[in-house]
C-alpha cells in the first residue's frame, strides 16, 4: 500500500528550517496547523501524512516509492 501524502519532514514546507535543502539530520519545529499546538520537534528524516512539499524542492524527492522491488 502506498500512501501518497506521506513524505519526510526535510522535504516539508512545515519544517521550521531555516535551510534551503533541510538534511535529516536536523532538528526543527513542525508547523502544520493542526500539529503546532503539541509544538513538536522533529528530525529532517521523520515523517507524516500531513507532508506539504516544500517550496523550491522537486515532486520526485517523495514520490511514492511502489516501483521498487526487492
Ligand atoms: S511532522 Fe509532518 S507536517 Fe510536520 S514537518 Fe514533518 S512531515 Fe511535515
Amino acid at each position: 500500500m502506498t500512501d501518497r501524502n506521506w513524505g519526510h519532514c526535510q522535504h516539508c514546507r512545515y519544517f521550521a528550517s531555516p535551510a534551503r535543502i533541510p538534511v535529516g539530520s536536523e532538528e526543527a519545529r513542525c508547523l502544520q496547523p493542526e500539529l503546532s499546538r503539541f509544538e513538536l520537534k522533529v528530525f529532517g528524516s521523520c515523517g507524516c501524512r500531513a507532508f506539504e512539499l516544500r517550496a523550491g524542492l522537486a515532486k520526485e524527492l517523495e514520490e511514492p516509492i511502489s516501483h521498487i522491488t526487492a
